[in-house]
């Protein structure tokens, strides 16, 4: 069997931020019945998981960042079976803390770049002097991405020079982009090869990625294509390496998003009789927040960022409930603080329509998939999305704006697909498709027919499982 090592910085359910964590907590599960026996690393965080795990340490080291010497530890997870072996890499002073990307302050740890290097360098170093051998390096998103020139071009590394690299893109909007001064930092390399890591002047994680990988997808054919179109400063780069791209959809795990089964849920699916499902469910969010019945419940769990169009979400909220709409909404979420401001000042606004819940809370937006008549995704660009997905799978109808892996999955009901899709993360569009859903929930038959229709569909891992085997494969 072909051996993948998957190097991130999230996976469910050790540390996850979105739904790259979700994939490659998932992803290794559904490799070995296609030939591939994939591994996990990622930094020791000290957070609930790691704390409360416990770990074999199988290689000790250390190295230099700069002028700082980092030592480091490989450890082995010990007391729970994941379905595949999960690695860490513990690196005191860089990784114990508990949130995985953000201080305090909201913002991004101000040391990221020294973090995501010397995460990087401990693996190179393992992978060099330990005993585990792979025939594949997989990295996810820009922070791990470097890998990929690390072992190309650090005479160190010359013994993994030959590995295959495979890339995923999870989110193009995030490249790791630092100075030039910071190279420093780096492992010794061939200078020769500065041009690989820079661009427009910069060391520029993601581009480097994309340059020295030896494949390199989305997590959705439609993004592929519309970076191929358009991804501003990147766009002549994505299309120069046109030949190894590709994008590969997203699957969910069918066991850990089962509303039969679901460990948040109170109560569970049972002999799929859903009308009885949904209607405990919406009634307890209901009562919870104190929102009117008999009305459709539309639900939004993401981060409050410009990508997820909370504030276009927001602005049409406001329009349809000033327009006397008869909906609900509930929204779960945080991030940007004007949105989370824009949405609890709707929620005060309209108690009884709005309820908003400005928090990250995995055990609520089970509740949320479960009782919700739709949900809606105004995103403005959306890699895959997996809410969708998991909508779909607790008999919620999804609404989206039609791009990326939103295009891909819900079509729109008129043309026989799955949901409300709508052109774009307008005002105008979001407020027509609340407009939309109000008109569905009216037509009884014709909803409980949508909803029979997306609870049968499969998005398991399978299929994509399968292209990831071809890809490590080609
Ligand atoms: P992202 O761009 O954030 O990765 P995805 O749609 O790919 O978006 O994945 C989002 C994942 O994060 C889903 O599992 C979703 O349920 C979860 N999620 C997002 N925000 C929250 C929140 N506030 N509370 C709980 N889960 C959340």
């Amino acid at each position: 069997m072909k051996k993948v090592l998957h190097i991130s910085t999230e996976c469910y359910p050790a540390a996850k931020a979105g739904g790259m964590g979700d994939v490659v907590g998932a992803l290794p599960i559904y490799l070995p019945q296609f030939g591939v026996e994939a591994s996990v690393i990622l930094p020791k965080y000290a957070n609930k998981w790691f704390t409360q795990h416990k770990f074999k340490t199988l290689q000790k080291g250390k190295f230099q960042l700069g002028e700082e010497t980092i030592k480091y530890e490989i450890q082995l997870l010990q007391n729970e079976d994941l379905g595949y072996p999960f690695y860490c890499v513990d690196i005191p002073g860089k990784f114990d803390r508990e949130s995985i990307y953000l201080a305090d302050d909201g913002h991004g740890y101000p040391d990221e770049v020294e973090r995501n290097i010397a995460f990087q360098t401990a693996i190179c170093e393992w992978l060099t002097k330990g005993k585990q051998q792979f025939d594949g390096l997989h990295c996810h998103d820009h922070m791990t991405g470097l890998t990929t020139f690390f072992i190309k071009y650090c005479p160190a590394y010359k013994k993994l020079a030959n590995t295959p690299t495979f890339f995923t893109i999870h989110n193009g909007q995030y490249r790791g982009i630092f100075d030039w001064k910071k190279v420093n930092l780096f492992p010794d390399f061939n200078r020769k090869f500065d041009g690989m890591l820079d661009w427009d002047g910069s060391i520029n994680s993601l581009a480097t990625s994309i340059k020295c990988a030896w494949q390199v997808n989305t997590v959705s054919p439609s993004y592929m294509e519309e970076l191929s179109e358009n991804f501003d400063t990147l766009t002549s780069l994505i299309q120069q390496e046109k030949a190894k791209t590709s994008g590969i959809l997203n699957g969910i795990d069918p066991e850990l998003w089962n509303p039969a089964a679901d460990k948040y849920l109170d109560q569970h699916l049972e002999k799929n009789k859903w009308a009885a499902f949904k209607s405990y469910h919406k009634n307890a969010l209901l009562k919870r927040y104190g929102l009117k019945s008999r009305r459709p419940l539309v639900g939004f769990i993401g981060r409050m960022a410009h990508q997820k169009g909370a504030n276009v979400l927001a602005e049409a909220i406001g329009k349809s409930l000033g327009n006397k709409q008869s909906v609900s909404f509930i929204i779960l979420g945080s991030g940007d603080k004007m949105i989370e401001e824009n949405i609890t000042r709707l929620a005060k606004k309209y108690p009884r329509s709005v309820a908003a819940i400005i928090a990250y809370n995995e055990g609520l937006s089970r509740q949320i998939y479960a009782g919700c008549d739709f949900l809606i995704m105004p995103s403005r660009f959306e890699p895959c999305g997996l809410n969708q997905l998991y909508s779909m799978r607790y008999g919620t109808v999804p609404v989206v704006s039609s791009v990326g892996g939103l295009k891909d999955t819900v079509p729109d009901i008129s043309v026989g697909g799955n949901g409300i899709a709508f052109p774009q993360a307008e005002t105008q569009y979001v407020t027509q498709a609340i407009e939309r859903c109000v008109d569905l929930y009216k037509d009884k038959n014709k909803f409980i027919a949508l909803r029979d229709k997306i609870v049968s569909l499969d998005y398991s891992w399978n299929q994509s499982a399968q292209a990831y085997a071809t890809m490590y494969n080609g």
